[in-house]
C-alpha cells in the first residue's frame, strides 16, 4: 500500500507525528509538498517566506533521500493534485500535520471529507503546538484573551511529551516517482535582494537543530537580561525555523527545560506567547484583518498615507531606531522583537497608519512571517488586540533607543549615515536644530506632534 505524507508547516523528520504514522504502514511512502497560493486566501506566502521555503524544501528532500525516500514538490490546486496522486498510486492512506490559519483549516476540512468519502485512511496530527488551541479554555468554555491566565492554564495541563527521534530509515518512494519539482516553483526572487540572507541563515532541519543547541549552550542562560538589547545576539533567532516547522516546540522545551524545569522562565514563556497567538487566531479568525476589540472598527486612521508608509518601509523616517529596524528587516529578513514593537508603534501611533498596512509589509519581508504571531503582534501594539497595552501609552522611540541601545551600536550597524555621531546625539540627530549628517532625513513628523495627533484620534473611539 502507498501512504501519502502531505508536508505543510512541518518540514522536518524529527518529532513529526504524521511522518511517523505514515512510515509505520510499511508500504511505499510518498512525501509531497504542494505549493498552492490560492488556498491561503488573502495571505499567500510573502517573498521572504518563499525564499526560506525554497531552501527548507531542498533540505527536507536531502534528509528524506538520506533516509531512503525523497520529496515530490508540486504546484497547483491541493485537492486536485492529492486526488491525482491517490488515483495514480492507488494510495491507501493520506496523513498530515495540522495548520491553524483560517484558510488552512477550511482546506483541511475539505480534504478530510473528500478522501474519507473515497474510503481512504485519513488522519491529521498536531506537530506545531504544545497545546491544541481548543485545549486551554476558561472555566466557562470561552477562549482566553489575556496572556497570563492562559499561560497558567497551559502549565497546569500535562507536560509536553518528549520529542520522538527522526527515523533512520524510511520506506521507499513508489516505483516510477522521481523526487523533484522544487526548481519549477520559482520560489527564489528574480532581483537579488536576498543576498544578505545567506550569511545569516541556514534554513532546514540541520540549521534549526544547530541554532537550538548553540542557543541552549550559550545565550539561553542570560536570555532575560539580554533579550531586549537589539545590538546583542541575546535571543534565539529560532522564529523562522519554528514558523516552517523545522523544529517542534517540544524539541525546544526538551533542549531548554533542564535550565528551566517548571517552564515558567522567560524563554519558555515566549513559546507560550506563540501558543497564545495561535489560539487567538483559531478562535478569532477575523483578527488577521480586523480588530479584536470592536471599538477599534471606528478608529480614525489616516486614509492618504502612501508617501509616509514608503518612508517607513525604506527606513527613511528620520527616526534612527525606526530606520535601523526597517533596514535590518530588509537586509536580513528579521528584526529584533523590541524594535518590532518600536517601528509598529511609530507607524500606528505617530503616523496614524492602519496596523494592517504594517502587517502586510512584515508579511512580505519577514522570514518568520507567521499569520498568528504577526496579527497578534500588530494588534497588540496598535492597542486593538488581546492583552494590548492601553492606546494612550505611546512608545517614545528616542527614549526606547536611548534605553535599549545606549551606545548606539545597533543604530551604527544599520544607519551608516549616523556612524560618526557620538552616543549622546545619535538617537536624535536633529536635536538643538542640528542638520542630520550624510543626507540622513529630518524626522517625518515631530515626536510631540505625532503623539498629540494619536491621542486626539483615540478620543474619537473612547
Ligand atoms: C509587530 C510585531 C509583529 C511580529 N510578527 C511576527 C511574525 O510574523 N512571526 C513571528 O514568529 N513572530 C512575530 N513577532 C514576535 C517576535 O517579535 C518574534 O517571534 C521574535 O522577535 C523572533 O525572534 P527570536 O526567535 O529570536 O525570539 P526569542 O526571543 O528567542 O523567542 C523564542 C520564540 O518564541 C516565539 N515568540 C517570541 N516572542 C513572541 C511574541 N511576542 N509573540 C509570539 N511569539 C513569540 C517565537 O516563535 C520565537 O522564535 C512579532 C512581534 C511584533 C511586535
Amino acid at each position: 500500500m502507498v501512504s501519502i505524507l502531505w508536508f505543510r508547516n512541518d518540514l522536518r523528520l524529527t518529532d513529526n507525528p504524521a511522518l511517523a504514522h505514515a512510515a509505520g504502514h510499511g508500504g511505499a511512502l510518498l512525501p509531497v509538498y504542494i505549493l498552492d497560493p490560492a488556498a491561503a486566501g488573502a495571505w499567500p506566502m510573502g517573498a521572504a517566506s518563499r525564499w526560506w521555503l525554497h531552501h527548507s524544501l531542498k533540505a527536507l528532500d536531502d534528509g528524506l533521500r538520506a533516509a531512503g525516500c525523497g520529496l515530490l514538490v508540486l504546484e497547483g490546486d491541493t485537492e486536485a493534485l492529492l486526488a491525482d496522486l491517490v488515483q495514480r498510486f492507488a494510495a491507501g492512506g493520506l496523513y498530515w500535520n495540522r495548520r491553524y490559519e483560517p484558510a488552512s483549516i477550511e482546506l483541511d476540512k475539505r480534504v478530510r471529507q473528500r478522501f474519507n468519502e473515497d474510503g481512504l485512511d485519513v488522519a491529521s496530527f498536531n506537530a506545531a503546538l504544545l497545546n491544541e488551541p481548543w485545549q486551554a479554555l476558561k472555566g466557562d468554555g470561552t477562549p482566553y484573551k489575556v496572556f497570563t491566565p492562559y499561560w497558567k492554564a497551559c502549565l497546569k495541563a500535562a507536560p509536553p511529551a518528549p520529542p520522538r527521534p527522526a527515523p533512520e530509515r524510511l520506506p521507499p518512494l513508489p516505483g516510477g516517482v522521481n523526487p523533484a519539482g522544487l526548481e519549477a516553483c520559482g520560489l527564489l526572487p528574480q532581483i537579488p535582494w536576498d543576498a544578505g540572507f545567506y550569511a545569516q541563515w541556514a534554513p532546514g532541519e540541520a540549521g534549526a537543530l544547530q541554532r537550538l543547541s548553540a542557543f541552549a549552550a550559550g545565550p539561553a542562560a542570560a536570555y532575560e537580561a539580554a533579550r531586549d538589547w537589539p545590538a546583542e545576539a541575546g535571543t534565539s533567532r529560532l522564529s523562522p525555523h519554528l514558523r516552517f516547522g523545522e523544529l517542534s516546540p517540544r524539541q525546544v522545551v526538551a533542549a531548554l527545560q533542564p535550565q528551566d524545569p517548571d517552564a515558567t522562565g522567560p524563554y519558555l514563556r515566549q513559546l507560550y506567547w506563540r501558543e497564545f497567538a495561535h489560539q487567538l487566531l483559531f478562535h478569532f479568525p477575523h483578527t488577521t484583518d480586523r480588530p479584536l476589540n470592536p471599538k477599534f472598527e471606528g478608529f480614525p486612521w489616516r486614509s492618504h498615507y502612501a508617501a509616509d508608509l514608503q518612508r517607513w518601509q525604506q527606513g527613511r523616517t528620520g527616526i534612527p531606531i525606526v530606520d535601523a529596524g526597517m533596514r535590518e528587516l530588509w537586509a536580513t529578513g528579521w528584526m529584533h522583537n523590541r524594535v518590532r514593537m518600536i517601528v509598529a508603534s511609530f507607524l500606528t501611533k505617530h503616523l496614524l497608519i492602519p496596523w494592517q498596512a504594517g502587517a502586510h509589509w512584515f508579511w512580505d519581508t519577514l522570514l518568520d512571517a507567521d499569520l498568528a504571531n504577526n496579527s497578534m503582534g500588530w494588534q497588540w501594539v496598535a492597542g486593538s488586540g488581546a492583552d494590548a497595552a492601553p492606546y494612550f501609552r505611546i512608545f517614545n522611540p528616542v527614549t526606547q533607543s536611548t534605553r535599549f541601545d545606549p551606545q548606539g551600536r545597533y543604530l551604527r550597524a544599520w544607519v551608516p549615515e549616523l556612524r560618526a555621531l557620538p552616543a549622546d546625539r545619535i538617537h536624535q540627530p536633529w536635536k538643538g536644530g542640528a542638520h542630520p549628517p550624510g543626507g540622513y532625513p529630518n524626522p517625518v513628523i515631530g515626536l510631540k506632534e505625532g503623539r498629540a495627533l494619536a491621542l486626539d484620534a483615540y478620543q474619537a473611539i473612547r
